[in-house]
């Protein structure tokens, strides 16, 4: 019988523990850590991101200090916002919720997030950092994958994973910690040749496409690992219903464990962004390490 790795149950357990920890530095007489949200416009799914997020925050002791901005705001508004975020004693993780509407420069402005308060794990500097094996802050969807897979499977050294997906925040973040685990790691992409036959190899696979159940059972080696990083809207009998990348009935009885979707891989992430924001106000304290 396949395990359902139950995320929010996983997550749970991740907000506790940071919630712990910043109980301690609080009774320490320490700072309570400061997560700043930017929310620019009014797209109606990351309102809801940006919603958990905050819900999350209170959940483990974090302040969330959240600013609205309009979708016409000027590029120029929001980089001056976030050299202030960047200045203030109060905030030491700042996220900038993407998509960001047209007209502003994604890249800019993740750039001027200070990489000390990257909390999301965007930053050039902290993406080499990661490559390099440096203490960073880690893009927080693949670190709950990674989470989730060694609470599975123990020891990675050694497996043979198959990243499906090579995107900056999810594929490509995913293999580097997967050979920080000493992973022999595979990454294919929509211009892989052989995709079904390198995937067959895969004792772990990880799926960051954004196609609806494109991945199938007969794509598996028997007894794989399987996370289901994608989130795709479909209509079903006029319902809006979200599944992931992977067929996951089909490919239930092949596996030894799989994500669902949803409850997998998403509850993982707004954990993980508290974890970070703990360690990015640790580090802003002056303590070593995570
Ligand atoms: P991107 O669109 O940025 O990247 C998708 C990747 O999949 C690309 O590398 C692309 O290849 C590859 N790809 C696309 N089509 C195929 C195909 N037919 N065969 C093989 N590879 C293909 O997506 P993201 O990485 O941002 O997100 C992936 C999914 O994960 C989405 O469903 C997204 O909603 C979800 N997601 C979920 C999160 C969560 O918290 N659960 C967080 C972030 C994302 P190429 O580079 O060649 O174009």
């Amino acid at each position: 019988m396949a395990t359902i790795i139950d995320g929010k149950a996983v997550a749970f357990e991740v907000v506790a523990s940071v919630a712990k920890e910043v109980a301690t530095l609080v009774e320490q007489g320490l700072q309570r850590p400061g997560l700043a949200v930017v929310l620019v416009g009014d797209d109606a799914a990351s309102q809801v991101y940006v919603r958990n997020k905050i819900r999350t925050s209170e959940q483990a002791g974090i302040t969330s200090i959240e600013h609205r901005l309009a979708a016409d705001v000027s590029q120029q508004t929001l980089l001056t916002l976030i050299d202030e975020l960047n200045a203030s004693d109060q905030v030491n993780g700042i996220l900038v919720q993407l998509p960001l509407p047209d007209g502003l420069d994604e890249k800019l402005i993740l750039e001027r997030i200070s990489p000390a308060k990257d909390v999301d794990g965007f930053h050039p500097m902290n993406v080499g950092a990661l490559s390099s094996g440096l203490p960073s802050l880690v893009p927080c969807t693949p670190q709950g994958c990674l989470i989730m897979l060694q609470q599975q499977l123990g020891d990675l050294s050694g497996k043979h994973a198959v990243v499906v997906g090579r995107s900056n925040i999810v594929g490509k973040p995913m293999a580097a910690l997967l050979l920080q685990q000493s992973c022999t790691v595979t990454v294919v992409h929509s211009r892989t040749k052989n995709i079904e036959q390198l995937c067959a190899q895969a004792d772990i696979l990880v799926a960051a496409v954004g196609r609806p159940e494109m991945v199938k059972a007969s794509w598996l080696k028997e007894g794989a690992v399987v996370i289901d990083v994608g989130i795709n809207a479909q209509e079903v009998d006029g319902k809006r219903k979200l599944v992931g990348d992977v067929d996951f009935a089909d490919c239930l009885a092949k596996v030894s464990a799989i994500t669902p979707v949803p409850g997998g891989v998403g509850p993982m992430t707004i954990a993980c962004l508290m974890q970070n924001t703990l360690i990015a106000a640790k580090r802003q304290l002056g303590f070593s390490g995570n």
